[in-house]
């Protein structure tokens, strides 16, 4: 499509799209959106262990590329359908952009264009709107869930915060090779003071794990799609026991000044109403000896927070959990929302979960995106923002989080510069924002009866 002059500076004069690799070297979709001279670009993320009620990942089927993982169909469908959609419309106007592009591809799950090919170009379009207005693309989200709260009739937008993150330890699952059914063993440094100690207090504790794995025989130990390690661990508790050791070896209390959390991706190994645990011989427990299990873990260890304990679908088993520990830790809906605001209206209306994780590509769009968080922060249901499993060096999540005062972020562990470049970014912003955006630090995940009181350590 022929370049077009501006008539405002945030007028789209063109779009670009091509497919680059992501962090698993599988294709993805990159775009470019352009405001004459300037441009944003965004790349699409994309999930391995992903949701039922996911919007739709197009992929070629041509087997002779990529084993038929290539994205040129994506590609091609931003070229001829979503380029001419949104090139004349204002960058600024995220509603306008976002709606335009759901009109072109006119499927509830966006399969006809491909959601990668649609967040590609939403983001971008995000991103070049904050490039004309020489702002960072945190300062442009914080406008942007302010107009999404006002659909919501709501007024009041949290202030830009620097996130509590939640760093991946080992992972199994989908994600690593090991033979752990649950996904993710999480840290939650609860007790740093600043997002930059965080950071460091994680570094400190990841390298101690490693450390104790190797002594433990698990050499050569290799790190999951995520950066965290996939030891063969017996079992699924081993792993707790091994990250609370790793905690304490650095000189950590467990509970007061890092906290575990753990995303069970139990969609996963739920099927026929069970639960089945490989690793544990293929026992089977129902939804309540899940919800015992967990209830256990959560009594015996400094665990804050827990992601998909139960599948996407098994909302009584959702109920339940929610009944029994709801009051106690934060529930973490992620295949059960798939940040869907009728899915997240039905979780609140239900009372399953307490907490919403919010991945851009689970929707497809950036404005989609912004209003399951305005649902999230009127309902307070606490919003983590996520990356995929499957990253690259875009890092709009770390100001979509910062942005929006979300709280809470989850990028993976502490290694793999896709995961980096993330937590890179949040050191950025730390600085540019200054006082304008406090840390959201460990209450926010930890209701205060469970904090202890905070140290400052030397
Ligand atoms: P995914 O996993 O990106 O592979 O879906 C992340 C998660 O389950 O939180
Ligand atoms: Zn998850």
């Amino acid at each position: 499509m022929p370049a077009r002059r501006p008539t405002a500076p945030t007028q789209i004069t063109a779009v670009v799209a091509r497919e680059v690799l992501d962090s698993r070297g599988r294709p993805t979709v990159e775009a470019e959106v352009h405001c004459g001279k300037v441009r944003g670009w965004a790349i699409a993320p994309s999930g391995a262990s992903t949701g039922r009620h996911e919007a739709h990942e197009l992929r070629d089927t041509d087997e002779r590329r990529y084993q038929g993982q290539g994205v040129l169909g994506a590609v091609s469908h931003v070229r001829k359908m979503l380029a001419p959609a949104v090139v004349g419309l204002d960058a600024a106007d995220q509603q306008a952009i976002d709606f335009a592009l759901c009109e072109t591809d006119g499927t509830p799950d966006k399969s006809r264009c491909g959601a990668n090919a649609i967040l590609a170009v939403s983001l971008a379009a995000a991103h070049a709107a904050a490039a004309v207005a020489g702002i960072p693309l945190a300062r442009h989200m914080h406008e942007l869930l302010r107009r999404a709260l006002l659909t919501q009739k709501s007024r009041e937008a949290p202030a830009m915060s620097l996130p509590l993150p939640m760093v991946n330890m080992i992972s199994g699952g989908k994600h690593a090779g090991g033979q752990l059914d649950f996904q993710d063993y999480l840290m939650v440094p609860v007790g740093a003071t600043s997002y930059s100690e965080a950071l460091e207090w994680t570094v400190r504790v990841y390298a101690a794990l490693g450390r104790e794995l190797r002594n433990a025989g698990y050499e050569g130990t290799l790190v999951g799609d995520e950066g965290g390690y996939g030891p063969r661990l017996p079992d699924n508790e081993t792993a707790l026991l091994y990250l609370t050791g790793a905690i304490e070896a650095v000189g950590f209390e467990p509970g007061r000044d890092v906290a575990i959390a753990l995303d069970v991706a139990a969609t996963h190994f739920y099927a026929d109403g069970e639960y089945r645990l490989k690793s544990e011989g293929g026992r089977t427990l129902s939804a309540a000896g899940m919800v015992d299990r967990l209830a256990d873990w959560v009594a015996r260890y400094p665990i804050v927070s827990i992601e998909d304990g139960l599948a996407e679908d098994d909302w009584d088993g959702w109920q339940l959990l929610t009944r029994t520990l709801g009051e106690q830790i934060q529930l973490l809906g992620d295949d059960l929302f798939t940040t869907n605001v009728a899915l997240i209206e039905q979780g609140i209306e239900r009372q399953a979960a307490n907490s919403v994780l919010i991945k851009l590509n689970q929707i497809g769009t950036v404005w989609e995106t912004l209003l399951a968080l305005a649902v999230c922060h009127k309902a307070k249901y606490r919003p983590v923002v996520s990356a995929r499993s499957g990253e690259s060096e875009d890092a709009s999540i770390a100001d979509l989080a910062v942005g929006t005062g979300a709280g809470q972020i989850k990028i993976g562990s502490v290694a793999r510069s896709e995961r980096l470049a993330k937590y890179n970014r949040l050191l950025r912003l730390e600085e540019w924002l200054g006082a304008e955006a406090s840390f959201a630090g460990g209450e926010i995940v930890t209701p205060l009866s469970r904090v202890k009181p905070r140290t400052r350590r030397a």
